[in-house]
């Protein structure tokens, strides 16, 4: 196995493939098969997501995948934006089509067509819908396996339409605090930003990004809330009647999240020996390896099941290894592929009524007495996750420098975020791009800066955060 921090691409590139994560031989550049294992981690994962949308009001629909041209141009930063990344189909292998269709890069335009049709009364309002599909763009920078490809399996776009700007901001800040859940219970720390003007989402009016530090020092971005405010409103033509009868248009939102975040997921938790699942999201919870001794075989494997048949009646994800591999290669595979706790029961177990627990993300091994497995074992879960999450939040705080002064080279940072002091104004941000060959992820509005905009010397207002990014 590769070195993590030393070799991230090629350690990544090993353990999505040797852990059935994904297979990525299939011939179409970007377009990855999920395995088994992989796709059951990816389902759990969008699950979460999926549940906190339904608590909070929103409704899952689904929209066509194909998008006729001419809706698709309707706004035109959206056209402008998504042109280089939008598939088209012009016919069938024998036939011309008569218009051109866009593969769905995003359903923005699809959707808004329909809410026209639908949307008569501020009655009628808000909407909040969601859906959970594929999503397909010709993504001209090298693609990576999960987290930059060119079929999008799994996408969960939300888009909400509102009668008023103050609800179309209020639902900005519930989509944040959404994420901010949705990433918490992944145990990925991140950071929050506005995106600068020259970097906003085609066709909005400002958008949040959530992003993280990859093992590699390099920035990601985990999700997009974006206040569409009445841009795509304007272009579609979509207005609503309003209490004093006069007709207004509508202000919209939407964000989406995709597979990328198992990939970010993965690659932050993993270490040396392969990945490590947190608990909520892990395929298999927990693997039973029965440690068997000549003459014991019987008792031990009774043992095992019994073992095994009561934690899957408790609700754990739970597998027994019973193959003819060594114990050493059984043990080897499963840290490999990221099992959080592995229950090892050999004669000493059988003899003291108790199995031994082995934590794979400190390697850790005690014995549990048989009466107390199910209630250890919950406790050990909770404790992993903590421990994901403290660890990766160390090396996110251990990647965002503060840089005051850009004039010496070589005290730039290579590696990870760092902040400057900025005056807010989009040629500086322009400039300190260029100088610090990093690009802008944005900024906190509510982050006060103190000092100097080192490119014009004004004062700063806020702080500009820049990464090498994927
Ligand atoms: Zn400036």
């Amino acid at each position: 196995m590769k070195d993590k921090y030393n070799e991230f691409h090629e350690w990544y590139d090993e353990i999505l493939e040797k852990a059935d994560i994904i297979d990525k031989r299939y011939p179409v550049k970007g377009c990855l098969i999920w395995k088994p294992y992989g796709y059951k981690a990816l389902k759990l994962t969008m699950n979460i997501l999926k549940r906190l949308l339904e608590e909070t009001g929103h409704e899952e629909v689904y929209f066509p995948t194909l998008i006729p041209e001419e809706i698709f141009a309707l706004e035109k930063d959206f056209l402008e934006g998504f042109s280089g990344e939008t598939f088209v189909i012009e016919g069938t292998l024998s036939k011309r089509l008569d218009r051109k269709l866009l593969l769905r890069p995003t359903s923005e335009t699809v959707m808004y067509y329909m809410f026209k049709l639908w949307l008569k009364s501020y009655r009628d309002l808000p909407i909040k819908l969601y859906q959970h599909v594929n999503v397909f763009r010709y993504e001209t920078k090298h693609t990576r396996a999960i987290l930059r490809v060119r079929e999008i399996a799994s996408f969960i776009e939300a888009h909400t339409v509102h009668a008023t700007k103050e609800d179309a901001e209020k639902q900005i800040r519930e989509a944040i605090e959404i994420y901010k859940k949705f990433f918490d219970s992944l145990y990925i720390p991140y950071i929050i930003l506005r995106t600068p003007k020259w970097d906003t989402f085609a066709g909005a009016e400002y958008n949040y990004d959530f992003f993280t530090v990859m093992p590699d020092g390099r920035a990601i971005e985990l999700g997009s809330v974006i206040n569409l405010g009445q841009k795509f409103a304007k272009a579609f033509d979509i207005k609503v009647q309003m209490a004093d009868e006069s007709f207004q248009y509508v202000w919209q939102t939407c964000y989406g999240v995709s597979e990328r975040v198992i990939g970010v997921l993965l690659s932050i938790h993993g270490d040396n020996r392969g990945l490590i699942f947190p608990t909520n999201i892990a395929p298999i919870q927990i693997v039973i390896v029965p440690v068997i001794f000549k003459g014991k075989e019987e008792e031990i494997l009774s043992k095992c099941r019994s073992i095994y048949e009561k934690l899957k009646s408790e609700g754990f994800r739970v597998h027994i290894d019973l193959t003819d591999r060594s114990v050493g290669d059984k043990y080897y595979y499963w840290e490999m592929k990221g099992v959080p706790l592995r229950i090892d029961i050999g004669p000493k177990e059988v003899k003291q009524e108790a199995v031994t627990v082995a934590r794979r993300d400190t390697g850790e091994k005690i014995l549990v007495k048989d009466e107390e497995l199910v209630s250890k074992l919950k406790e050990l879960m909770e404790d992993i996750n903590r421990n994901l999450y403290e660890r990766a939040k160390k090396w996110l705080n251990s990647n965002i420098h503060t840089l005051i002064d850009i004039s010496d080279k070589s005290k730039i940072p290579e590696k990870g975020i760092v902040k400057v002091p900025w005056c807010g104004r989009d040629e500086c941000g322009l400039e300190l791009e260029r100088r610090l060959g990093k690009e802008a992820l944005g900024f906190n509005p509510e982050e006060k800066a103190h000092g100097k905009c080192p490119i014009c010397g004004e004062k700063a207002e806020t702080w500009l955060y820049l990464s090498k990014k994927y």
